[in-house]
């Protein structure tokens, strides 16, 4: 195994638990480990500090254990998938009216590097790093381990996800079983999830409170479901007795499945209608003063050198919202950018609203659902920002 040693004062963000090393902090590499490769940390005088996965680029580092003794074996992976389990059901997410969840969220399930989403009996696992991918047959059969009574068939969904430069080349397909049964159940409701040919694993599992919340609000209201992708939000807002709900995404896949889901749980409902259309300017064209919108926006910034465009996307989008929502409307705003902070996202939404010169209030602030947890030494996993805004 090799040793990494750190900079001088470089073990401080260790110290306090931080399961990232930036390639800068690095003085110095004994042996020659191979991307993937489990490597030990020590500080400039010599101490060990964690462990963890090795990989060339910004993040060199993604600790996987701060004890020495711990072995980074098939123990392991059941160990902390048996922990990721637990604390599952302990907040009632395995339940028969909701068998899609997020089993594994990298770092705040002390994963870092690997995300696992269930849908019904169905596990779909993705790796972020190169140790992760190189350890995905071990991980399928802790999985398969410590959820047999619950997960038939595991999908390996990476081609996307890994760094390409580090030459892994990832296959997506089925390390367990072969499932043709694509259904299933969020609160008691239906979706039809494609995690095949859909983005991320299939499912914006996120979402899945704030859909709950626009339910609340949905009784008597018109809604436009904006970047509505699978149709989540405009599922809860029919069932919450919503007039109508329009629901638009510029990719016509997505209205698709949009419809579809409505129709699994509805079947021909009348008061629903999706459009295959580009936001800004459906937004500029729209007569209908909806009383309920909901923005859910793909991620404008991917990286930091994209805040500043991001932000003024934000801006143009909410102004329009803004500008057009009936009085007494219901803004649901959401930014999914890991790089824009809640602050920075909460100014955007200030600005465009002074713009359109609406009074408005905020009635929830929120965030992404205790499936996706946020390891409170690693702040950066906190990536979900919403604003429940009520526009007068
Ligand atoms: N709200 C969804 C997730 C949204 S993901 C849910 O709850 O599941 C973001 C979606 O925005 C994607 O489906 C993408 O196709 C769509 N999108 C991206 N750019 C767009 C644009 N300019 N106009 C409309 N939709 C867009």
């Amino acid at each position: 195994m090799a040793n990494i040693y750190l900079k001088t004062g470089k073990e401080e963000s260790l110290k306090r638990f931080h399961p990232w090393v930036f390639s800068g902090a690095i003085a110095r590499i004994d042996g020659q480990p191979e991307e993937g490769d489990v490597v030990d940390l020590y500080t400039a005088r010599g101490e060990f500090i964690a462990k963890g996965h090795y990989q060339v680029g910004s993040i060199a580092v993604r600790v996987l254990s701060f004890h020495q003794a711990d072995v980074i074996d098939y123990a392991h992976w059941v160990r902390l998938l048996g922990l990721a389990r637990t604390l599952r059901e302990r907040i009632g997410l395995l339940t028969p009216a909701n068998n899609t969840f997020r089993l594994v969220h990298g770092e705040g399930d002390h994963l870092p590097g690997l995300i696992i989403d269930l849908y019904g009996r169905t596990a779909v696992m993705q790796a972020h790093s190169a140790g992760m991918h190189r350890c995905r047959m071990e991980l399928a059969r802790a999985l398969h381990e410590v959820m047999s009574d619950v997960v038939d068939h595991i999908y390996y969904k990476s081609e996307a996800t890994l760094p390409f430069k580090a030459d892994l080349f990832p296959e997506n397909g089925y390390l367990l079983g072969g499932s043709d049964h694509f259904v299933a159940l969020e609160n008691g409701l239906q979706f039809h999830i494609d995690w095949l040919k859909g983005q991320k694993t299939g499912f914006f599992i996120d979402q899945r409170d704030n859909r709950a919340l626009t339910e609340r609000y949905a009784a008597g209201r018109s809604v436009l479901n904006m970047f509505c992708y699978t149709g989540g939000f405009s599922v809860y807002a029919l069932r919450g007795g919503a007039t109508l709900v329009h629901s638009v995404d510029s990719s016509a896949k997505a209205t698709t499945l949009t419809n579809r889901n409505v129709e699994l749980n509805f079947g021909a409902d009348s008061r629903h209608a999706a459009y295959a259309e580009d936001a800004f300017k459906f937004l500029d064209a729209m007569e209908h003063r909806y009383d309920l919108i909901v923005l859910d926006p793909p991620a404008f910034a991917k990286h930091r050198d994209a805040v500043h465009n991001a932000l003024q996307g934000y801006r143009k989008l909410n102004a329009k919202a803004f500008d057009k929502i009936g009085a007494g409307g219901i803004l649901f705003t959401f930014s999914c950018s890991q790089a824009i902070s809640r602050e920075q996202f909460r100014t955007a939404v200030f600005t465009a609203a002074a713009l359109s010169k609406r009074r408005v209030r905020i009635l929830h602030q929120l965030t992404q659902p205790a499936d996706h947890p946020v390891n409170i030494y690693h702040p950066e996993g906190e990536y979900l920002k919403g604003l429940v805004l009520y526009v007068e």
